[in-house]
């Protein structure tokens, strides 16, 4: 599925999009995309910042990560299992331009009804984590990392 809100060099990393180019979007999770058009369209009305590496700018790890992302590497060398919701195009980082993240969550939850799917919010962080990994407890289930 192809959003018309999000390109993909927005939410996959830059070794996915040269390798796979736009056949990435089989990678991102539909209810992670269907979760997305809704916040975009419906709960916030406005841009959302997810990865900036194809604008220049340095975030490429918000989206989709693949064995390559540092993230990734460093816990593979380490030999600890690292199952993200970013490893399986079931999540992302973001942040809605001119809204603290603290921000961001609480108009999330107000507008809860809204949501497509199950969704987890990482708690406390200065960007908001969004995953559609469910845990059963509900539309929203808050984590820390
Ligand atoms: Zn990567």
């Amino acid at each position: 599925m192809k959003s018309c809100y999000f390109d993909l060099k927005e939410l996959v990393c830059p070794d996915v999009y040269r390798r796979f180019g736009e056949r990435a979007w089989i990678f991102l999770d539909e209810k992670l995309l269907d979760t997305l058009v809704v916040l975009r369209e419906k709960i916030f009305d406005r841009p959302m910042l997810v990865n900036t590496w194809a604008a220049g700018g340095a975030f490429t790890q918000r989206g989709l990560r693949c064995n390559l992302c540092p993230l990734v590497r460093e816990k593979s060398a380490a030999g600890v299992p690292y199952l993200s919701a970013h490893n399986l195009g079931k999540a992302v980082d973001f942040d809605v331009p001119g809204l603290s993240a603290e921000a961001v969550r609480e108009t999330i939850v107000k507008n809860q009804i809204l949501l497509p799917h199950p969704i987890r919010l990482e708690k406390g962080t200065s960007w908001v984590h969004l995953d559609v990994y469910d845990e059963g407890r509900g539309s929203i289930c808050f984590f820390s990392g």
